[in-house]
């Protein structure tokens, strides 16, 4: 059953990430950026249109980190639920961080618009699964203060009316979002990366980072045998952050998330699945995220992996799988087409951080929710260095934690990820 795959991003079957033709590394600029993925373009593309010169260093094939092989599901979510935020910031600063949320979404959608980004958008909607009866009531909170403070007109679907909704019996009724869509993210991220290089900034490739010293007019950046000197840095290495930026590194766990995708299906079993071709995900700590394909035609499901996984290793996916029968037992022996992983990053408090630190800006921990907030906070650590006020941001001067006992290996993941899976489980 599991056999004939291919295992690259689905994505890469229309756009793959491929190294760009050599440039001369300059040795000034106004701004170096490391790290080339929607927020280091997203940044680049707005410094370059603002007039400042600018440079991105990519470690790797620019694209080849998380932004071509993701799920493309433009969620924008920020993983603390309403309460919890108000909880912990007062009903103000909560408020600003979810309409910040809010903001940044229907941005996106302005911008692949007004830039003619031909990434297969459409605004499908998505629907939640509550995996306990308790989590029903949860996602009622939720949907009331969605739609009391943001006007979302989010509504909420009984079990009894779900399978208009999923071809499953697996949640116990689930939650509407209609401001979420999904993209195809290789074809997002060739159309910003065009307009990155048409804009002038220079991306180079295969060029690491190796470390960054403050000077008294800016920065010197260290690449290769090269050092550059720039007046700004912004790092955009998210879950791909190694020993060369520490100070971040000690603050960011990178988790694997992982996806499959199904060989076609039938026309109707996709259309009793998936009747209204939504984005998906549930409520369960471990939980998946899925959608079918941009045509329709396939099933593509992603989760967290369990563990810590080296970079361009294979890792079991076996248990995906089994994920996916269980959710939907029509699936059981389909055939799996394509199967891959990649890095997300989560911050101590699992909320994203624009931080500046010693005069370094940091657009990071999207927590696997980076289509708009990595695209977003590019933009906004691009503005606060333009100046003025669409720098300003909910997730700027926050304090940024640094793990307890932890350099940049997360040796305590597969504990919290068991511990995750007991809890979803006992529904706890
Ligand atoms: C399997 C998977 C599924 C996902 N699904 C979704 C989804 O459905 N919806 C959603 O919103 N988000 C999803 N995400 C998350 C989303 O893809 C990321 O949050 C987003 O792409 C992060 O973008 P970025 O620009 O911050 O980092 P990345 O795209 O990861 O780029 C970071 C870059 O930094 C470079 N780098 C690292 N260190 C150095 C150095 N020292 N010098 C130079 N370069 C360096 C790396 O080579 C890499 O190219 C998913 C992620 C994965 C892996």
């Amino acid at each position: 059953m599991i056999k004939d795959i291919i295992y690259r991003p689905y994505w890469w079957d229309a756009w793959e990430p491929s190294l760009l033709a050599a440039e001369d590394v300059d040795r000034d600029c106004d701004v170096v950026i490391v790290g080339a993925g929607y927020a280091g373009l997203s940044a680049a593309l707005t410094l370059a249109r603002a007039g400042r010169s600018v440079q991105i260093f990519d470690a790797g094939i620019p694209g080849f980190g998380a932004s071509t092989r993701n799920g493309g599901i433009g969620s924008g979510n920020l993983r603390p639920s309403i309460p919890n935020l108000i909880k912990k910031f007062g009903p103000k600063r909560a408020t600003e961080m979810f309409g910040e949320s809010c903001v940044a979404r229907s941005d996106l959608i302005r911008f692949i618009d007004e830039e003619n980004i031909d990434c297969q958008f459409t605004l499908s909607g998505r629907f939640a699964g509550a995996c306990q009866p308790q989590h029903f009531v949860g996602l009622e909170r939720t949907t009331e203060l969605l739609n009391q403070n943001f006007s979302i007109g989010a509504t909420m679907v009984p079990k009894t009316d779900q399978h208009a909704e999923i071809g499953t019996e697996f949640y116990h009724g689930g939650m509407i979002r209609p401001d979420i869509g999904g993209l195809h993210p290789a074809l997002f991220y060739k159309g910003i990366l065009e307009r990155t290089l048409q804009s002038g900034a220079k991306v180079h490739g295969q060029r690491a980072v190796k470390g960054l010293r403050r000077t008294e007019t800016g920065f010197e950046v260290m690449t290769g045998s090269v050092t550059v000197c720039a007046r700004d840095v912004i790092v955009c290495t998210n879950g791909y952050t190694d020993k060369s930026i520490p100070w971040l590194r000690r603050r960011l766990v990178p988790v694997a998330s992982q996806i499959l995708v199904t060989k076609p299906l039938e026309p109707g079993l996709m259309a009793r699945l998936m009747p209204k071709r939504r984005m998906l995900t549930e409520t369960r700590l471990m939980g998946h995220y899925y959608r079918p394909t941009p045509d329709g035609k396939r099933i593509l499901f992603g989760g967290r992996t369990y563990g810590n996984h080296k970079r361009d290793q294979p890792i079991p996916y076996q248990h995906l799988y089994d994920d996916l029968v269980e959710l939907f037992p029509e699936l059981g022996g389909i055939g799996i087409s394509h199967v891959w992983w990649g890095f997300v990053a989560f911050t101590m408090d699992h909320l994203p951080q624009l931080a500046k630190r010693d005069g370094i800006y940091y657009a990071t921990g999207f927590a696997g929710s980076g289509t708009v907030w990595a695209r977003w906070f590019g933009l906004k650590a691009a503005y606060q260095i333009i100046g003025g006020k669409e720098g300003a941001s909910a997730f700027s001067d926050r304090i940024f934690k640094a793990v307890p006992f932890y350099e940049g290996r997360p040796w305590f993941l597969p504990a919290v990820q068991a511990w995750y899976s007991i809890r979803d489980k006992f529904g706890v």
